[in-house]
């Protein structure tokens, strides 16, 4: 049988990888939706390719080009953010991988979950904004949630067999990005093109600038709490520059779990797809006897101090880190558009969690009003 996956987010980073690893699995996967926002040329190459069921463009003004391209299919076409919450509630599907980036997967990744479909969760923003009520629902509706982001599919993958075993902590790696050791009178002058030079992984804009100022891995402590029913003090962070261990449970007895590999997205995009099978493959592997060092140290908290907002929002919770992502979204989005420097996209989002009121048990229109709020502020702050 094969599994049916809808794709939402195809036509970025992730969204073609996965259809890589689909495409080298034919017999196991098949696609029955594809979706994308902008990129209307990407998804109807992508659609006559692998013949979906249903293709949702995100902006509406595309709608007719992509109806025209595909007129001559079966492929039927949608178009706007209303239709990618209705076809992700749609019984055509088995799994859907969440691969939108920022605050808009969250809609669309609730409504598989209400539907009690399994999702391969790379949007980790969902489990940010609003990590307390997915997961509920998803117990409800045993819809399975199941890691896609590199670290969590480590922890993830250490898990396995181990449910009766309480984690003493977990450890995420980052690999520091490609700022690591610098300083911020090297910061102030950075730009886009630098801060998207990632050493290791090459990723969608937005994950590239968030990993640059370490907001990425702030975003993974909070998204690692929800996934994994953690306290805040049970998450640690320690920058690991060669990305081979991409994560780390201990136990109670100290015994120390890792997940080890090449950095390469397809293998944890694959493992999620296919789970719980592990699937045999043809991407590089580990040389354990090449010369090579694995090292590890202390984030640097004083200069990049998204990290210090990010585990205040752990901490603090309610609707918190809902404001931070809301605040860092407008300013990765500025910076990438040169409209505001590297450092002060930090004081866009501290001074936006300052300003926009906390709650401390948000309902999901609380998230969705705090999510704007944040917004409008952040914006005022960087003159949009
Ligand atoms: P990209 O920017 O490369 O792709 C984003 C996808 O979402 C595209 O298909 C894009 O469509 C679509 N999209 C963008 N805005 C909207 C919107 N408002 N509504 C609907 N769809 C939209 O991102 P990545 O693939 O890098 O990342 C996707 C998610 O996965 C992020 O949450 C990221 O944090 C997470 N992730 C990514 C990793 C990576 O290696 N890339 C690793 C771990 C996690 P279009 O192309 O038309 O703009």
């Amino acid at each position: 049988m094969q599994k049916r996956i809808a794709l939402f987010g195809s036509t970025g980073s992730i969204g073609t990888q996965a259809l890589d690893v689909i495409a080298a699995n034919p017999s196991l996967f098949s696609v029955e939706v594809l979706t994308a926002q902008q990129n209307d040329e990407l998804l109807v190459q992508q659609a006559l390719q692998f013949a979906p069921n249903m293709v949702v463009i995100g902006d509406e003004s595309r709608y007719q080009k992509v109806k025209a391209a595909l007129a001559h299919t079966d492929t039927k076409v949608f178009a706007g953010e209303k239709a990618l919450e209705e076809v992700a509630a749609m019984d055509c599907y088995d799994l859907m991988l969440a691969a939108i980036v920022g605050f808009a997967g969250l809609k669309p990744t609730l409504a598989a979950v209400e539907m009690g479909k399994a999702v391969a969760l790379a949007n980790k923003e969902t489990l940010v904004v609003a990590g307390d009520l997915v997961m509920k629902k998803a117990i409800e509706k045993r819809s399975p949630i199941i890691p896609v982001d590199s670290e969590h599919s480590a922890i993830f993958q250490c898990l396995v067999g181990e449910n009766l075993n309480p984690i003493d902590k977990i450890i995420l790696t980052a690999s520091g990005g490609p700022f690591l050791g610098k300083k911020p009178n090297f910061l102030v002058n950075v730009k886009r093109d630098h801060a998207l030079q990632h050493p290791n992984w090459v990723m969608g804009a937005k994950i590239s600038t968030d990993s640059a100022t370490l907001m990425n891995k702030g975003l993974e402590m909070i998204e690692a709490k929800w996934l994994f029913n953690l306290r805040p003090e049970q998450i640690q962070v320690l920058v690991h520059p060669q990305s081979i261990i991409h994560s780390m449970v201990q136990f109670q007895d100290g015994s120390v779990k890792a997940q080890m590999g090449l950095p390469d997205m397809k293998l944890p995009i694959q493992y999620a797809l296919a789970f719980p099978q592990r699937l045999p493959n043809t991407f590089p592997r580990y040389d354990f006897k090449k010369p090579n060092t694995l090292s590890f140290e202390e984030p640097d908290t004083k200069t990049f101090r998204n990290l210090v907002l990010a585990t205040e929002a752990l901490f603090k919770g309610g609707n918190l880190p809902c404001v931070l992502n809301a605040a860092n979204e407008i300013a990765v989005y500025a910076f990438l558009r040169n409209r505001v420097g590297f450092l002060d996209m930090t004081d866009v989002v501290e001074r936006t969690m300052e300003k926009v009121p906390f709650i401390a048990q948000p309902s999901l229109e609380d998230y969705f009003e705090s999510d704007a709020a944040a917004r409008e502020f952040a914006a005022t702050l960087i003159h949009l």
